[in-house]
């Protein structure tokens, strides 16, 4: 199986609009996604692109991530990110937006892919019984550093360890049980106590004054436990346990420094962005050649691409979502994102 980039369009916003911004990507229909301005014209394919009229709802079926929740109940590990530049509607499609005031949630029909899915995983869950348990951990990555987001107090850097049973792993990492949508909506946005996406690093700049410049990792763990046969049944035909992983990852924006106009301590932050990006793009790349000519795949540039190794290379499926911006002002951010997303068509791995 392939990654499967998806691209989605956003619509133009209000500030957009009203600055008279042009649109310059069309969808034009089975896959194809057109962007077309005074020096640039340029025709993409992907597998799925959704356009500035297609409903969450819309998302969550046809990019295939119903697909991928039902493999993680399976036991694979599965992965869906999305990338694009700060303002380009990354957090929009993973979680929708975000209530306005904690008394005032946001719309259902607005929720996002996580949402979706955790309704899919709880109700599989109640329909085989007490069988399947689900779990979360939630880190985030800042320059360069893993952090905790479900431990109390101040974030504290993890370290990342590899070992030859487990691969990469963050020691000491919490998990926590869970079995309801409000349970792990709250553990996400965790409105009292303090942590989960509240706590991701967000520093104003000149793109988006609310951008994260943190990669947050939301994974969750997916046990079917082994059934337990009565006890005069002989034990081999015990069903095995199984534990798959769905994990959801929200990347730091894709713009470059000098565009985003960050000095000192921010541009710490692009610079860390930056190189954590352009090694998983490298990642990407080498991983998209021909399996006989691959050479080593440097998954410890960075440690996004380390807590990433298993499910880019290996024994993973990932689904990309590919997100820009219709506007004229960011053509160039919307065609490096575009090349990338079009580079992890060609990886395959083998779950
Ligand atoms: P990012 O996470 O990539 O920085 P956001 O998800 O915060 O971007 O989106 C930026 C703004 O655009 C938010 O105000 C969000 O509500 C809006 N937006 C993004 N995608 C859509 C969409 N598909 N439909 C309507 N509004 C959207
Ligand atoms: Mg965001």
């Amino acid at each position: 199986p392939r990654p499967h980039p998806t691209i989605r369009v956003r619509p133009l916003t209000c500030t957009e609009t009203r600055r008279g911004d042009q649109q310059v990507v069309h969808s034009l229909g089975d896959g194809a996604v057109h962007v077309s301005a005074a020096r640039h014209d340029a025709t993409f394919g992907f597998s799925a692109v959704f356009d500035a009229g297609a409903s969450q709802e819309a998302v969550f079926e046809g990019s295939g991530m119903r697909q991928l929740v039902e493999l993680a109940i399976d036991g694979f590990s599965c992965t869906v990110f999305a990338f694009g530049q700060t303002g380009s509607g990354k957090t929009y499609t993973l979680m929708g937006p975000l209530a306005q005031s904690k008394t005032q949630p946001a719309s259902p029909a607005l929720l996002g892919l996580m949402q979706r899915s955790f309704t899919c995983l709880l109700e599989q869950s109640r329909s085989r019984g007490s069988d399947l348990a689900l779990s979360a951990s939630y880190l985030e990555i800042y320059n360069e550093q893993v952090r905790d987001l479900l431990s109390p107090g101040p974030p504290c850097a993890l370290p990342l360890r590899w070992s030859k049973t487990r691969g990469f792993y963050v020691e000491n990492q919490l998990s926590v049980e869970f079995e309801s949508l409000e349970a792990i909506v709250s553990l996400l946005l965790q409105v009292p106590p303090p942590a989960g996406s509240q706590r991701r690093r967000t520093s104003a700049h000149a793109l988006n004054r609310h951008s994260s410049r943190s990669h947050a990792l939301l994974t969750i763990h997916v046990r079917s436990r082994a059934h337990q046969p009565p006890t005069w049944v002989l034990q081999a035909s015990a069903c095995p346990s199984k534990q798959g992983t769905l994990c959801f990852v929200d990347l730091a924006g894709s713009e470059r420094v000098k565009e985003t106009g960050s000095s000192g301590e921010l541009s710490v932050e692009a610079n860390s962005i930056n190189r954590s990006l352009l090694a998983l793009g490298h990642c990407i790349s080498l991983l998209a050649k021909p399996r006989g000519k691959r050479t080593h795949i440097p998954y410890r540039d960075s440690k996004l691409t380390r807590l990433l190794a298993r499910s880019l290379g290996g024994s993973g499926i990932t689904l990309m979502v590919a997100c820009i911006s219709p506007s004229s002002r960011c053509l160039s951010e919307t065609l490096s994102t575009l090349h990338y997303a079009s580079r992890a068509r060609r990886v395959t791995t083998r779950p």
